[in-house]
C-alpha cells in the first residue's frame, strides 16, 4: 500500500531592499520578521546603482535558507517615485530619470514587485509595525540627511504621485543656497547635515553630524546652541504647516536626528506651539524602527504586490 507524498511545505518571504545614497539595505522578510539581512553598496567603481540593486536581489534570492519560498519583492527608493506605475521619475543621487524599477525587477526575477519611495515606505513600516501603530490620520517626518515626510489619510498613505511629503525644498526665495537650486531650504538648516554645515560654516570648526553640534551646545557652546535652536525652530515650522493644512494630531520623528531624543523632541514640541494658535498641538512621538524602518517598508510593499494584503503581525525586534 503506498502513502501519497508529503507535499512540501514552505513559508512565504519577501526580499526588501531598501536603496540609500550610501548602501542598499537588503532583507529576506517572512511572516514573522526578517530571516536574513544584508548591505551592498550602491555604488562601487564598477558598478552602477542599478546593477547593484539587481545583485542585492540575486543575492537575497541565493540566501533564502530551505523551508522558505519569494513570493515577491519589495523595494524603496529616494526621489521622485511614482507607487502606481512603478517608476522612479528621477533620484538625482543615483542618476536615475524615469527608470521602470517595477518591471525591470519583475522580468528579472519573475515575482511581483511593489516600489515606493524610501520615506513613505519608512512612514508605512512606522504606522503598520513602530510607532503609530494603530493611529489614524498622521504624518511622519523623517529628519536625517535630508527631510521629507509622510503622510497617512483616511487609511492610506498618500502619494500625490509622487510629490507629497516632499517637504525639504523650496518654500524660502531667501537664504543659503541650496543644491536644489533654491534658496533657503529647510533642508539646508534643520537636517542634520545642514546642522552640521551650518555650524561648520559659522566656526570653521568641522564636526562630523548634528551630534556633535547637540554636544557642544550642550557644553555650553552659544554659536552650536544657535544653530540647533534655528534647525529645531524650522522643523517646528514644519511640522506646524502639517498640522495646519491637515489638522493631525500625532507626529512621528524619525530619522537620524531623533536619536538625539528629548534633547531634539522637547524644543521641537515648544517650537511646534509657537507655530501653532488655534489648533491643537500635536503629539510628537519618536519613531520605533530606527534605521530599519525603510527596510520594513519595503517588505510591506513586497507582500502587498505579492497579494497576500497587509502584514501586521510582524514581530520587530524593538
Ligand atoms: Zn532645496
Amino acid at each position: 500500500m503506498s502513502t501519497p507524498a508529503a507535499r512540501p511545505t514552505t513559508s512565504p518571504t519577501v526580499l526588501a531592499l531598501d536603496v540609500g545614497g550610501t548602501d542598499i539595505k537588503a532583507a529576506v522578510v517572512g511572516e514573522h520578521g526578517m530571516v536574513v539581512r544584508t548591505t551592498v553598496p550602491t555604488r562601487t567603481a564598477d558598478r552602477e546603482p542599478l546593477d547593484s540593486v539587481l545583485l542585492a536581489a540575486h543575492r537575497l534570492w541565493e540566501s533564502v535558507p530551505a523551508g522558505y519560498h519569494v513570493t515577491g519583492l519589495g523595494i524603496a527608493t529616494p526621489g521622485i517615485v511614482d507607487d502606481e506605475d512603478g517608476v522612479v521619475r528621477g533620484a538625482e543621487n543615483l542618476g536615475w530619470r524615469e527608470v521602470p524599477l517595477r518591471s525591470l525587477l519583475e522580468e528579472e526575477l519573475g515575482v511581483p514587485v511593489g516600489i515606493g519611495h524610501d520615506v513613505r515606505a519608512g512612514g508605512l513600516a512606522e504606522w503598520r509595525l513602530g510607532a503609530g501603530r494603530g493611529a489614524g490620520d498622521h504624518a511622519f517626518v523623517a529628519v536625517g540627511t535630508g527631510i521629507a515626510a509622510s503622510v497617512v489619510l483616511h487609511g492610506a498613505v498618500y502619494a500625490g504621485g509622487g510629490w507629497a511629503g516632499e517637504v525639504g525644498h523650496g518654500g524660502r526665495t531667501t537664504g543659503e543656497p541650496c543644491a536644489c537650486g533654491g534658496r533657503g531650504c529647510i533642508e539646508t538648516y534643520a537636517s542634520a547635515a545642514g546642522i552640521a554645515r551650518r555650524y561648520t560654516a559659522r566656526t570653521g570648526v568641522h564636526v562630523p553630524g548634528a551630534r556633535e553640534v547637540l554636544e557642544r551646545a550642550q557644553a555650553g557652546d552659544v554659536v552650536a546652541a544657535d544653530v540647533w535652536a534655528h534647525g529645531v525652530d524650522g522643523l517646528g515650522e514644519l511640522v506646524a504647516g502639517l498640522v495646519r493644512t491637515l489638522g493631525l494630531r500625532l507626529v512621528v520623528v524619525g530619522g537620524g536626528l531623533v536619536r538625539a531624543g528629548d534633547a531634539l523632541l522637547d524644543p521641537l514640541d515648544a517650537a511646534v506651539r509657537r507655530y501653532l494658535t488655534v489648533h491643537p498641538v500635536p503629539e510628537l512621538r519618536p519613531a520605533g524602527l530606527g534605521s530599519d524602518a525603510g527596510t520594513y517598508g519595503a517588505a510591506l510593499l513586497g507582500w502587498g504586490a505579492s497579494g497576500r494584503g497587509t502584514l501586521t503581525d510582524l514581530v520587530v525586534p524593538v
